[in-house]
């Protein structure tokens, strides 16, 4: 069957945008909101009619693009490991929660209001360019244009030396019988739980004293556990913490790579990468959402200033990232005691700064130096010399 062509009905910036998830929606919002450019047709390529469900988190200390779709905010957070147990103000951050039901339905809502904007349910197979003109093949069709963004994150052409490793997590939205949740306080990392084959904590969202998410996560080669596995370490967990009878309501699950890949801000055919795909999820946090902000805020103001986009992180920062993506590749069992002394030894505005990148070199300098030092240099050699 010959692919059918599509053409733009009006061929002033066209863009096509493939992938319609975290950062395509935000791009298209961006797009919309661009006072230099209120005619540019967009085209929306995602290969799911539906996309599964996910709670999306960050913290921040100012308002923010989505702050009215946040549906709550801890001013607290909390980390416990075998014998410690902290919890912080952490103002002026806040940890924001927002459903991705409510950021879908509300950038469906735009693209249903934009006549500028087409979404079509096809799997992108293909992305080539010639002479700036870029042809997006599809299973269905080919789409022509001269602006693409591409959400689609390409492992396939990994370097030697690439670390891949997995954030994967498996929780339950419960309500239980008892008010036992501290709803003012998240529970970022709770590493009292049995640990290996990786790195495994609990992560503890309250919504009132009745409901929370409590989600198993893991740092590791694998790319998830067993579903009774999960399922196991949730049971137990919440009857030792909570001792109460619930109820699952729903559950939510998923797997973030942990990566040294060098992601590109372009791809092969040289179409704009956006989200994961150039780089935004944080290698050794798994957190992205506030970052894909920040970029697509960029890139939507960069396109009619032809200034230069910037990696979304600091060489710098991959550099600290590399070394515990090495010590969890090679040595998982110590990221507990890693953990525990980053949160009891520095303060948490720091700690947050850091893992912002948003920090200082001397408070670099200061957090590294709590850390396990030996563990640390012989990462720092390891990288140097089997680079
Ligand atoms: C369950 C889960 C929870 C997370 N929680 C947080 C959090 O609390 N805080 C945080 O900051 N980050 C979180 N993240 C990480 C990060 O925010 C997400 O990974 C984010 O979705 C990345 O955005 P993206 O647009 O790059 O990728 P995605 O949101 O995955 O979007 C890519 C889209 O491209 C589509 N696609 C892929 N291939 C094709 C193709 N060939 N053709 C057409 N379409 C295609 C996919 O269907 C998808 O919709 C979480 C991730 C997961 C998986």
């Amino acid at each position: 069957m010959d692919a059918f062509c599509y053409l733009f009905s009006n061929m002033d910036q066209p863009s096509i945008i493939i992938g319609g998830g975290c950062a395509g929606m935000q791009l298209i919002r961006q797009l919309l909101k661009n006072p230099q450019d209120q005619k540019g047709e967009i085209l929306l390529i995602e290969k799911e009619k539906s996309i599964p469900g996910k709670s999306w988190c960050f913290w921040a200390n100012k308002p923010s693009e989505y702050d009215f779709l946040v549906s709550k905010r801890w001013q607290k957070i909390a980390f416990h490991s075998e014998r410690i147990h902290l919890a912080e103000n952490i103002q002026p951050y806040a940890y924001h929660y927002i459903s991705s039901e409510d950021f879908f339905d509300f950038h469906y809502e735009l693209i249903r209001k934009s006549p500028r904007v087409k979404i079509v349910n096809e799997q992108v197979e293909a992305i080539q360019q010639t002479n700036g003109l870029f042809t997006v093949k599809t299973d269905r069709n080919d789409y022509h244009t001269n602006r693409v963004f591409n959400s689609i994150t390409d492992f396939s052409n990994t370097p030697a030396n690439t670390i891949l490793l997995w954030q994967h997590f498996y929780g339950w939205f419960i309500q239980t019988e008892r008010p036992v949740f501290d709803q003012e306080t998240a529970t970022l990392m709770d590493f009292s739980i049995e640990q290996g084959p990786g790195a495994n904590f609990m992560y503890v969202l309250p919504f009132s004293a009745n409901t929370a998410l409590v989600e198993f996560t893991a740092f590791s080669s694998a790319e998830s556990y067993s579903e009774n596995h999960y399922i196991r370490q949730l049971e137990a967990y919440i009857k030792n913490r909570w001792n109460t009878n619930y109820e699952i309501e729903r559950t939510e699950s998923g797997k973030i790579p942990m990566s040294n890949f060098p992601f590109s801000l372009f791809n092969d055919a040289g179409a704009i990468n956006i989200g994961a795909a150039a780089g935004a999820i944080k290698p050794t946090t798994g957190y992205a959402f506030k970052r894909i902000m920040k970029d697509t805020q960029e890139l939507n103001h960069l396109l009619f200033d032809q200034k230069d986009r910037k990696a979304i992180s600091s060489d710098r920062f991959k550099f600290y990232d590399q070394l515990l993506l090495q010590i969890i590749q090679h040595q998982p069992e110590r990221v507990r005691e890693i953990m525990t002394k980053l949160f009891s030894k520095n303060d948490w505005i720091s700690v947050l700064k850091f893992l912002d990148e948003d920090s200082s070199l001397f408070e670099e300098i200061s957090i590294f130096s709590s850390l396990p030092k030996r563990l640390f240099l012989k990462q720092v050699y390891q990288y140097v010399f089997n680079r």
